[in-house]
């Protein structure tokens, strides 16, 4: 989505871009970490759905994130339609010790494929390897089942802030390419 500004660069552009996966993989956490710097330990049930704004500048325009997050429905598999609605972008995110939430994967890819009626930029992301110790999947398995589906692949921590920037920032690049 872009609309002409009236003065500065000319343009300005605003992506919706959705979080998704298991409960507690650390979605709100890696969106807490991008859009505030912040990390915490104990997680929070939000009420309602919720996003974030970020902005970056891209060829000199401003380009902005809006970022959502689950309130703690994918618990009960009931992200409603109006979560994905006009998202342009999506995180599948994993977390890599725990196989089950990387087994999810193929069902939120589903998940998404039903909400979206544009071309999206995805990005899968195996979260905590800050946690290598008790790592359950590994760094091959993530790759090879993104390229399998045609997905960017990024391992990231939101505890220690691997990845986390870079991650949302190739997203929102490739959404503008897929847009400019
Ligand atoms: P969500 O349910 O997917 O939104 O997950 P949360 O962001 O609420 O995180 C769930 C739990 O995992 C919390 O206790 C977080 O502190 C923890 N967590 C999130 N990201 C990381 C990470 O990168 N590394 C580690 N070690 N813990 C994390
Ligand atoms: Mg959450």
């Amino acid at each position: 989505m872009s609309s002409s500004d009236e003065e500065g660069s000319g343009e300005e552009y605003l992506f919706k871009i959705v979080i998704i996966g298991d409960s507690a993989v650390g979605k709100s956490n890696l969106l807490s970490r991008y859009a505030r710097n912040e990390f915490s330990a104990h997680s929070k049930a939000t009420i309602g759905v919720e996003f974030q704004t970020q902005s970056m500048e891209i060829d000199g325009k401003e380009v902005k994130a809006q970022i959502w997050d689950t309130a703690g429905q994918e618990r009960f598999r009931a992200v409603t339609s109006a979560y994905y609605r006009g998202a342009v972008g999506a995180l599948i995110v994993y977390d890599i010790t725990r196989r089950t939430t990387f087994d999810s994967v193929g069902r939120w890819l589903d998940e998404l494929k039903t909400h979206s009626d544009t071309t999206m930029a995805r990005m899968l992301v195996g979260n905590k390897c800050d946690l290598e110790n008790i790592r359950d999947v590994s760094v091959e398995e993530g790759k090879s089942l993104a390229e399998a589906e045609g997905l960017f692949f990024m391992e990231t921590s939101a505890l220690d802030s691997t990845n986390v920037n870079k991650a949302f920032e190739l997203v929102i690049r490739e959404i503008y390419s897929n847009v400019s």
